[in-house]
């Protein structure tokens, strides 16, 4: 009879490298960071701390929980929405199925936006008022307005859920006082208003997969990221050809749109604004991939 059953837990680093080829069986592509950032969220610790106490013992009582979040990420819920977060700018965000999780070529759309409204109100003495349409879990407008203390934010969805969960980044961030929030499609909320403010920067990430690709989209997003920041329509393209038709609506032309779009559909968008109103300058903005990824329209 073998009395000596018991076996040596694994450690830190064990339980890491366990998990991480549990993600990789099951087809799991960022295994071995994923697997790291699982571990992390659970025992509640840093990545310093981690490399620091790897040859520890992996905690016996969290050995279900462990479990039980190596199956949710091998049956395809994305790791940002199981830890609850996603850093954008240097900045943790929290997120939820409420909202995309961000991407990090969204980043390169932000920073466009802090270039080339610097550089146009550089010589203004007055503030510029930037809208962040389709706000999601508010990054755009949270980045912009914690990067620009004096600019005026204002972010707006169509989901309510997408804005409690933007007011609560919006808190994180100290910033909730200077955003303002706005429940709406598109830029209805802002058309015909005596009352509505002039929009001089207008940022918007919008829904701009055709709605026939969704089913081949990946797991991750197709099953778990919310329809309504997915889908742009037919084409894709609705919220842009849509958005560009409410421009002259507002109360004035904004001096700056800044899109992000999906691949291919440049300038398609591009022409949409061209279309519509006058511009200096329409530009593209290409991502990590080489794709053109931001169109920037400047009056
Ligand atoms: N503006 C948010 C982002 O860039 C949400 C975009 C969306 O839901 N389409 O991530």
């Amino acid at each position: 009879m073998n009395l000596d059953n018991k076996q040596a837990p694994l450690t830190l680093s064990e339980t890491w490298r366990q998990g991480a080829e549990q993600l990789r069986q099951a087809g799991v592509e960022e295994a071995d960071a994923d697997a790291e950032l699982l571990l992390l969220y659970l025992l509640g610790i840093s990545k310093t701390v981690l490399l620091r106490d790897w040859r520890d013992p992996f905690p016996v009582m969290r050995v279900e929980a462990w479990n039980d979040l190596l199956r949710r990420r091998s049956t395809g819920a994305p790791v940002q929405y199981i830890i609850g977060e996603q850093y954008f700018y240097g900045r943790a965000f929290e997120v939820s199925e409420a909202v995309l999780i961000p991407r990090p070529e969204t980043e390169l759309l932000a920073e466009a936006v802090l270039d080339v409204t610097e550089r146009i109100w550089k010589e203004c003495s007055t503030v510029p008022t930037v809208l962040d349409v389709g706000t999601g879990s508010g990054i755009l407008a949270i980045t912009l307005a914690v990067e620009r203390p004096l600019w005026r934010v204002i972010a707006s969805d169509l989901s309510e859920d997408a804005l409690v969960m933007a007011k609560r980044n919006a808190g994180r961030h100290d910033v909730a006082s200077r955003v303002v929030f706005v429940q709406g499609d598109l830029l209805s909320p802002f058309l015909d208003g005596a009352g509505c403010p002039d929009i001089d920067v207008l940022v918007s990430n919008p829904p701009y997969i055709p709605s026939l690709d969704i089913p081949d989209l990946q797991r991750e997003v197709r099953e778990h990221e919310p329809r309504l920041a997915l889908d742009g329509g037919d084409d894709g393209l609705n919220p842009y050809r849509m958005m560009a038709s409410q421009l002259s609506r507002l109360k004035k032309l904004p001096r700056i749109v800044a899109w992000e779009v999906g691949a291919g559909q440049a300038e398609d968008v591009a022409g949409f604004l061209r279309e519509a109103a006058e511009w200096d300058e329409i530009r593209f903005v290409k991502d990590y991939a080489g794709i053109e990824r931001h169109v920037i329209a400047i009056k």
